[in-house]
């Protein structure tokens, strides 16, 4: 029987704050301390859930840069609109998933959808950032619009699934191209399920509860809202018992294992490189939008 991926951490949200106007984050990492542990994992910021009051003015966060790193954005409630110096655009919706790779540079904003926007409601999205190894952060910006038809669910018992954006489980593949190997499921447990995942061994890994009441590996309770329980890198094997109907984001990944340097939007390997990529983001390096 394979070994268990042990329980080193549950954290809470080490930093609160907004993200443009559009975007009240929970931060559960880099915030807390725990960069060696997530790599090849930067940052996840839990947005919402919060109730938006109608406006003819989206909220959002206007043009701003990337660069060395792809970001990751789950649309659970509401929509985001993104338009991006390469030429790409797209909105996404509950269930849709906008992998962006900003890898040599990008120029974007991030805006509540238009139609939303005017409505107002209910709004709630995560966005990850994953980085890429040294050979990729140069590489050409890609976008993948990943809508919720594409992404296949492995059912998980009384009532549970996990959607499958990235990597595999039991078999089945996740639409999302990575440069690593990653693992990113979307999942979703009935009260009184429960469920063994496979996370592969040396992967690197954690588990977001956004709301529920889960006990993981028979001994550990996770519950209330935006958490993280950090898992070891040793071991395949997790399980989780849902008390309560509970929503989660699992995600494991091979360490990229580099030296990371960051500096807000842009994330290298060494200090020259970030100077080099503010330099080229003020020369107009990374493009505009039209
Ligand atoms: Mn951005």
């Amino acid at each position: 029987m394979a070994a268990t991926k042990k329980m080193l951490g549950i954290y809470g949200p080490g930093s609160t704050h907004w993200v443009g106007d559009g975007f009240p984050v929970r931060n559960l990492f880099p915030s807390n301390g725990i960069e060696k542990e997530i790599d090849p994992f930067l940052m996840l910021d839990y947005a919402g859930p919060m109730d938006f009051k109608p406006s003819n003015r989206p909220h959002g966060v206007g043009e701003h840069p990337h660069r060395g790193f792809e970001t990751v954005t789950i649309a659970y409630q509401g929509a985001v609109e993104h338009r991006d110096s390469s030429g790409n655009s797209g909105t996404i919706y509950p269930g849709d998933v906008q992998w962006m790779t900003a890898a040599s540079g990008v120029v974007h904003e991030e805006m509540h959808e238009r139609e939303f926007a005017q409505k107002g409601g209910p709004f709630e999205m995560i966005q990850l950032w994953v980085n890429l190894p040294k050979a990729h952060k140069m590489s050409k910006p890609r976008y993948q619009a990943l809508q919720k038809e594409q992404i296949p669910a492995v059912e998980l018992g009384a009532g549970g699934y996990a959607r499958i954006i990235a990597g595999e489980l039991n078999g089945v593949q996740g639409p999302a191209k990575t440069f690593t190997p990653v693992n990113l499921f979307d999942v979703r447990l009935k009260a009184g399920s429960e469920a063994e995942l496979n996370l592969p061994a040396g992967h690197n890994a954690g588990i977001v509860l956004l709301r529920g009441d889960v006990v993981v590996n028979g001994s550990q309770a996770l519950q209330g809202e935006a958490k993280l329980a950090l898992l070891s890198a040793d071991g395949e094997r997790v399980s989780l018992a849902a008390k309560q109907d509970s929503i989660l984001l699992v995600l494991s990944g091979e360490p990229i294992n580099e030296p990371v340097a960051s500096y807000g939007p842009f994330v290298m390997n060494t200090e020259e490189e970030l100077v080099q990529a503010v330099e080229d983001y003020r020369a107009g390096k990374m493009g505009h939008l039209n």
